[in-house]
């Protein structure tokens, strides 16, 4: 086995309310020969496939469910640069020089993903965003001054917002925020599916549901075995399979949690920040083009699915409880509520690199709390791998040797 194959959300994502364009797919009838193998058709996948195709190798993509429903159906798709561990936490964590290195690689992923999707014609409801990030119980006011300090120390620049200025402004009732532009929200079904639409147009074929079940890899090639009985064989492969982690990696410094979210109804607000408090757990907030509140966190440290699901009616009520408060003129009323697995490390960087132990293979696990973000980073660093060249940053990601 590969992967174990998991549930990984469930209920109803609010991406359900809108349309979602079928990316073609096919089973497998033979044996197949390619330059690269992504596993896994999630954004993830999607954005390696564009990438590795516009560097001008051979892709081909196999995922065990129908491309796009695992969980990118169930992000909230907050697309920031900021990662889950503040600057001042993460130097602590890893040093200053690394953690700088970090967070100036996350803005480089942003800004080359917004980019990169509107060079390419992608625009669907990508949407630039002011942020606030609000004091919590991670950091508090004077804390969050530091964070801010630290920041500007290497670049990032932001507003330290009162209260007073933040419902004066924004009718946000928190104590202190720190207000910054550059991120973006995106409907992560479209995003991913222009990158899939793109490789396509360069002839990377997509097989589903096909599940890739046993690996040999060699100096020269590596050989995917699927559950139906046929190879593919690839110069490189590349994992991409979300929290469904390979099995070679399951000793990696990693946590798989639960996490909720809810979107309300259409039309409940005009414009407002991006929001996300320095809280553990926490709560973040975004508004769809269409005028909802999207709203999520109250991460719980386990991965039972069975036991996450049965949570979410209350885990839902307490989002729209927390969202009353902070949003107290909103009507809070959810019209989407739903549940996923969601992959955690303790520095809140993805982990991306060559696979310890198995030749030629590779893997992105895009995991924190800007997942996507990651994703594009992730991409960008096995291109380098793949093409030989040196990426100044692949050090911050990588897979730790097995001891
Ligand atoms: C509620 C929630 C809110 C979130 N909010 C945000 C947010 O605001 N911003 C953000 O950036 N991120 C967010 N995330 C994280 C984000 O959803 C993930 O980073 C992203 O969806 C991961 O995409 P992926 O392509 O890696 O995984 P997936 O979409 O799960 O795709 C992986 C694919 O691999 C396939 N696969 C696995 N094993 C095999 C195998 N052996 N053979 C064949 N196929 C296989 C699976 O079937 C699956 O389709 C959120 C996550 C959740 C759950």
């Amino acid at each position: 086995m590969v992967t174990i194959k998991k549930d990984l959300r469930s209920g109803q994502s609010v991406w359900m309310a809108y349309s979602r364009p079928k990316i073609p797919h096919e089973n497998l009838k033979s044996d197949m020969r390619t330059d690269v193998l992504v596993i896994g058709a999630g954004i993830t996948g999607a954005l390696m496939a564009e990438e590795l195709t516009d560097a001008g190798f051979s892709v081909i993509i196999l995922d065990r469910r129908v491309p796009l429903t695992g969980s990118t159906l169930a992000t909230t798709a907050l697309l920031q640069s900021e990662i889950d561990e503040p600057l001042t936490k993460l130097s602590r964590q890893i040093g200053f020089d690394k953690a700088a290195r970090a967070w100036r690689r996350s803005k480089l992923g942003l800004d080359s993903l917004a980019e990169k999707t509107q060079l390419l014609g992608i625009s669907y409801d990508l949407r630039p965003e002011l942020s606030l990030y609000t004091a919590g119980n991670v950091l508090d006011p004077d804390a969050l001054k530091k964070e801010q300090d630290a920041l500007r120390q290497i670049g990032f620049t932001s507003d330290f917002l009162d209260h007073k200025q933040l419902t004066k402004r924004y009718s946000i009732n928190a104590r202190v925020a720190l207000l910054s532009s550059g991120n973006y929200s995106a409907n992560p079904y479209k995003l991913a599916h222009g990158y899939l639409k793109i490789s396509k147009e360069r002839g990377t074929k997509i097989f589903a549901p096909e599940e890739i079940s046993d690996i040999e890899s060699s100096a020269r090639r590596v050989y995917a075995h699927t559950k139906s009985g046929f190879c593919a064989s690839a110069r490189y492969v590349v994992f991409t399979t979300g929290y469904e982690v390979p099995e070679q990696l399951k000793k990696q410094n990693y946590k798989i949690f639960s996490t909720w979210a809810m979107a309300t109804k259409k039309d409940v607000a005009d414009d407002i920040p991006m929001l996300w408090e320095a809280s553990d757990p926490y709560l973040y907030i975004r508004r769809a083009k269409d005028g909802r509140i999207i709203c999520g966190g109250e991460d719980e440290e386990f991965s039972n699915e069975k036991k996450r699901d049965a949570m979410t009616s209350k885990k839902v009520k307490a989002l729209q409880r927390k969202m009353k408060k902070l949003l107290p003129i909103i009507d809070n009323t959810p019209e989407y509520g739903w549940c996923g697995s969601f992959g955690v490390t303790p520095t809140g960087l993805p982990l991306i690199g060559p696979v310890p132990g198995l030749k030629n293979c590779f893997a992105v696990l895009a995991f924190g709390g800007n997942g996507i973000v990651n994703g594009r980073i992730g991409a960008d660093i096995i291109r380098n791998y793949l093409t030989g060249k040196d990426d100044p940053d692949a050090d911050i990601y990588n897979f730790k040797l097995p001891s």
